[in-house]
């Protein structure tokens, strides 16, 4: 005798209850299992900075004894705090290196393009910012913002940063193998200027940059008056130290000629 038969003379229920109850435990389980392994694949990342460092697929920051530093910007173009911030950076002949969200450089060209002339390095930070995604469509995302920035500039970034600098192996994967090289930032030049902390804080935190370091900054997705503020200070102060403000494919041709010597 089935089960079921078993199981519906003795609650005396009807067959066809029990087995819709029956598919949907199975289901459930099934589901839960699906989603146990999906977790364990694509939410890790295990490998360590040095097993990525020598992959060359991600970068935080490099050793050299050159006083140079890399600025890098995230989630612009804006209209407001973009415009400040290379008026700026032209003002102190600083480079930097800006990671742009796609949608908002659709809305922007011309910003786009303004950083292009001025030569600063322009970067793939996704189309919409997804704070979580899966693989799929967050290569879709990478791919729309290349072709963008593509249209506008006639050149395809080689950079991306993933939004928050979370990342897992199977994205770095993916992301490597569409021919990205992914970038961090130095583990102690976190401005969090988006918590807007106060234009001292952001001060401190950059005044302990040093060679080959990579600040992270933030023109674009809120109130950045702290950001443009504090570079106003910044830029004169590390100038004065020695420094040279480099962009990340600068920056990381210095670390390749270190390497060959
Ligand atoms: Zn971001």
């Amino acid at each position: 005798m089935h089960i079921l038969q078993i199981l519906s003379l003795k609650y005396n229920v009807g067959c066809e209850v029990l087995k819709k109850i029956y598919v949907f435990v199975t289901l459930v389980l099934l589901l839960a299992v699906g989603s146990f392994f999906q977790t364990n694949e694509e939410a890790a990342a295990n490998r360590s900075r040095q097993y990525y460092e020598e992959a060359g697929q991600i970068v935080w920051d490099i050793n050299t004894e050159q006083k140079i530093i890399a600025l890098t910007f995230d989630d612009g173009p804006h209209k407001v705090y973009t415009s400040e911030i290379l008026d700026l950076l032209a003002l102190h002949g600083a480079k930097a290196t800006f990671f742009v969200i796609g949608e908002n450089a659709k809305k922007n060209p011309e910003l786009v393009m303004r950083i292009y002339e001025e030569e600063h390095e322009i970067a793939n930070h996704t189309y919409t910012h997804p704070i979580k995604t899966t693989i799929p469509k967050l290569m879709k995302e990478i791919e729309q913002t290349s072709e963008v920035l593509q249209n506008i500039t006639g050149h395809t970034p080689t950079l991306f940063r993933p939004v928050g600098g979370q990342y897992t192996d199977a994205m770095i994967d993916a992301i490597a193998e569409a021919g990205y090289k992914v970038v961090m930032w130095s583990w102690h030049l976190d401005t969090e200027d988006w918590k807007e902390p106060g234009v001292k804080k952001i001060i401190r935190i950059v005044n302990s940059a040093k060679e080959g370091d990579v600040i992270l900054f933030h023109d674009g997705g809120g109130n950045r008056r702290q950001t443009v503020e504090a570079l106003k200070q910044v830029l004169p102060e590390l100038k004065k130290q020695g420094y040279t403000f480099v962009t990340i494919s600068e920056l990381l041709a210095i670390q390749q000629s270190t390497i060959q010597k």
